[in-house]
């Protein structure tokens, strides 16, 4: 059984078949990061021509540079723009409008506050896009502000945030604020897998959560698959699948992280569905 949603959200997909469609037009396309959190996929995307670097001073001249979903600060566009680069785009169109929605804000005279993580690119590229007040507010510290009374202030979130949280903290700067201005940039991406995979650890007797050790959104799903008692096995590829773990379970959920391919969902469930047929070890027939 399957928690669906799984796997590429919507502006994974869409960057990551740009950048496809860019490696195959030009041979060697240079990403400014690594462009998806997912071992298995950097490796296929390496051999295809993509250069990972860090930062737009080492792209060299008249060169073809990819920008990941999470987006770039106008800076770094703007000094891209100067090389002669041919930019490929990949910026996830929600990421777009919360960076939109925030220079609005700083526009109109607003101290703009962005819900989410400071070290997060998308969230750094919405925070170094702002000239003028900006402060961003962590998910996962108390909301308390030191300032007696703001005046006018603007709340945009990074898409991946809960709404919960968003919430919360409107309803705690509302009572120090003057004016109060909010945009729900929260994509459902996010908390659509979220909830599924908490479905499907109700109905399986346990569930594999595939994804890279270095994805914070399969991490998250690992955790809540895990905090319902299910047991649950997080694997970056069929390597990792233990067989004497399958012991005592007939029905097995499978999710997968907003950075994992379709290929490698595909191919563990194929390695998945030749154990079974071939009555391996460990594995409980029906
Ligand atoms: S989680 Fe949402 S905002 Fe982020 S890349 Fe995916 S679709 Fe875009």
């Amino acid at each position: 059984m399957f928690a669906e949603p799984k796997g590429f959200c919507f502006g994974v997909r869409r960057a990551i078949s740009s950048l496809e469609e860019a490696l195959d037009s030009y041979g060697r396309v240079f990403a400014l990061g690594s462009p998806i959190h997912n071992p298995q996929e950097i490796e296929r995307l390496k051999s295809l021509g993509l250069v990972i670097i860090d930062g737009p001073e080492e792209l060299p001249t008249g060169e073809v540079v990819f920008i990941r979903a999470h987006g770039v600060p106008e800076r770094v566009l703007e000094s891209l723009r100067k090389t002669g680069a041919v930019i490929i785009d990949g910026t996830c169109p929600f990421v777009s409008k919360a960076q939109e929605k925030a220079l609005t804000l700083a526009r109109e005279g607003y101290l703009v506050m962005i819900l989410g993580d400071k070290d997060h690119p998308e969230v750094q590229a919405i925070s170094q896009s702002i000239k003028g007040p900006v402060i961003v507010v962590s998910p996962s510290e108390p909301f308390r502000f030191h300032e007696e009374k703001f005046d006018k202030v603007g709340i945009v979130a990074q898409t991946t945030q809960q709404k919960g949280t968003l919430s919360k903290l409107v309803s705690s700067v509302s009572e120090k604020a003057a004016e109060l201005r909010v945009f729900n940039t929260i994509c459902g991406a996010t908390s659509a897998r979220q909830g599924a995979i908490a479905r499907l650890a109700g109905a399986v007797d346990g569930i594999i959560v595939i994804g890279g050790r270095n994805s914070a959104n399969t991490a998250k799903l690992a955790e809540i698959s895990i905090n319902t008692g299910t047991p649950t096995l997080w694997i970056e590829d069929q390597e990792e699948l233990e067989r004497g773990w399958f012991q005592g379970k007939k029905t097995i959920g499978i999710a997968a992280g907003a950075s994992t391919p379709d290929w490698l969902i595909r191919t563990i469930e194929r390695r998945l569905a030749s154990a079974k047929s071939a009555g391996e070890d460990g594995w409980e027939n029906d």
